[in-house]
């Protein structure tokens, strides 16, 4: 497990060069943000003790998906009731099992792996919540309840699966021939960019995505990024594209 401190607060995690997850440190001991795939429990407890020497308090999940959540039971089986587990409402349900989608939502089908997680979380979380020092700002898209986390310290955005930057600085939807995987696994990729947008308004000046490094003064490199959602998610050729996949 490669560690990187990325900031005074937040430390990367990196397993296999593609899947990240992060420390974020508060004063009462750290938030994990995801967890990766199952497998990945001991690495991150052992980088947590490596890194930042103070206990995992909570661990925050920015959706559903198997590489950020597949870890979750074994790290509650390890650390006990103790550690906060909190999960985006949305993606709580898909989660214990419910694939059903609500009204307003379409027709699209639930893309990606999405393991049945044993683990309840002691909170769901909402745009607007807090979690110590970040902020959960709702960005659906990649997946119906994907949040990311804003760390109101330093405006630093640890995004999930919003935007990565394997294979270049890419809004989850668009194609990305280098890093197919998480347009693949992408529900709707217009709320996608949406959301993404929504995102860059923040002004982050640190991206922390779960794939890919980490960058900093990031805005220009997501506008680049946005400029690709007009005319690969929403063209007609892309739609073909979206077919063949
Ligand atoms: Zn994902």
């Amino acid at each position: 497990m490669r560690r990187q401190p990325l900031t005074d607060t937040i430390t990367q995690l990196t397993r296999m060069r593609i899947m990240n997850a992060y420390l974020v440190r508060e004063d009462d001991g750290l938030t994990l943000v995801d967890t990766m795939m199952a497998g990945s429990a001991a690495g991150l407890l052992a980088a947590a003790a490596a890194s930042m020497n103070a206990p995992i308090r909570r661990i925050a999940l920015t959706h559903g998906h198997g590489d950020h959540a597949g870890s979750l039971d074994a790290l509650r089986a390890k650390l006990g009731s103790d550690v906060e587990v909190l999960a985006p409402e949305r993606d709580a349900r898909i989660m214990a099992g419910d694939r059903s989608l609500e009204a307003g939502e379409g027709s699209r089908r639930l893309k990606g792996s999405w393991p049945k997680v044993a683990a309840k979380p002691d909170r769901l979380l909402s745009d607007g919540d807090r979690v110590g020092s970040l902020r959960v700002v709702a960005s659906p898209g990649h997946t119906p309840g994907h949040v990311a986390f804003l760390d109101l310290r330093d405006n630093a955005l640890i995004c999930g699966d919003a935007l990565h930057t394997l294979g270049g600085t890419t809004v989850a939807g668009v194609r990305n021939l280098r890093f197919p995987f998480v347009t693949m696994a992408t529900w709707d990729p217009d709320r996608a960019a949406d959301s993404a947008r929504e995102l860059r308004a923040l002004q982050p000046t640190l991206l922390a995505p779960g794939h890919g490094r980490a960058l900093r003064e990031p805005l220009a490199a997501i506008d680049r990024a946005l400029e690709r959602t007009t005319t690969d998610t929403r063209s007609p050729a892309r739609l073909g594209g979206a077919k063949s996949s």
